[in-house]
């Protein structure tokens, strides 16, 4: 995806991000802060369906500010469907954000309290669309699932990753990364939220059905992954 110059601080951050993509001042635009006695109930909406096939995990990419993992999509040996989507979503990638401490890092916050960090399960709408591309900027385009990190007992699962990064040291490197299996990074409750909103960085696509469960997941302060200084 082509993207102007946008950066998380300074001239071009995030509060200057609507002079180069407008939509920034739209009405679906996330992340939002969940109020939890706001919420409705849909009874419509049962679980999530989730089909991860370990198969599909491909490779780490260093991205500079963040790193990627990447999965084979094209086809549907990994999907998301059932809850509040409709068809096949396809999982593209993951990613985490976080912040320099413990006390902040998800994008998402409930009743405005911050998580250390926010994992972030990118699918996109393989029904209707023919690739990730051509559906990131489509209104049933995109699904991402979202999973809280909270500082807590060190996390087995997250530890593969924290230890794939020591390869991906240097904007651009990327390693192979097989046979993860992604759902060892869900909580134990599967009840989650959903919205519909926005890519959480340009071009903020309007595109995003999101799903975000309720119980977050733990990690320790050491494998916080702001301690990987090159990222
Ligand atoms: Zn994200």
């Amino acid at each position: 995806m082509a993207s102007l110059n946008w950066s998380y601080q300074g001239n071009n951050g995030p509060d200057q991000w609507h002079k180069l993509y407008p939509i920034a001042n739209g009405n679906h635009q996330s992340p939002i802060d969940i109020k939890t006695k706001k919420v409705e109930k849909d009874p419509s909406l049962g679980h999530l369906k989730i089909t991860w096939n370990l198969s599909t995990c491909k490779e780490i990419v260093n991205i500079g500010h963040s790193f990627h993992v990447n999965f084979e999509d094209k086809d549907n040996r990994s999907v998301v469907t059932s809850g509040p989507l409709t068809g096949n979503y396809r999982l593209h990638q993951f990613h985490f954000h976080w912040g320099q401490t413990d006390d902040y890092g998800s994008e998402h916050t409930v009743d405005g309290a911050k998580y250390a960090s926010e994992l972030h399960l990118v699918h996109w709408n393989s029904d209707k669309y023919s690739s990730f591309a051509e559906a990131s900027d489509k209104p049933d385009g995109l699904s991402v699932i979202a999973v809280f990190l909270k500082v807590g007992p060190p996390n087995k699962h997250v530890q593969e990753i924290v230890k794939a990064l020591g390869s991906i040291k240097t904007e651009g490197k990327k390693a192979p990364f097989t046979n993860f299996d992604p759902s060892t990074l869900l909580p134990g409750s599967l009840d989650y939220w959903t919205y519909h909103g926005s890519l959480t960085h340009p071009p903020l696509f309007e595109s995003v059905t999101w799903i975000i469960y309720k119980e977050p997941i733990t990690i320790s302060s050491e494998q916080h992954i702001r301690h990987e200084k090159t990222l």
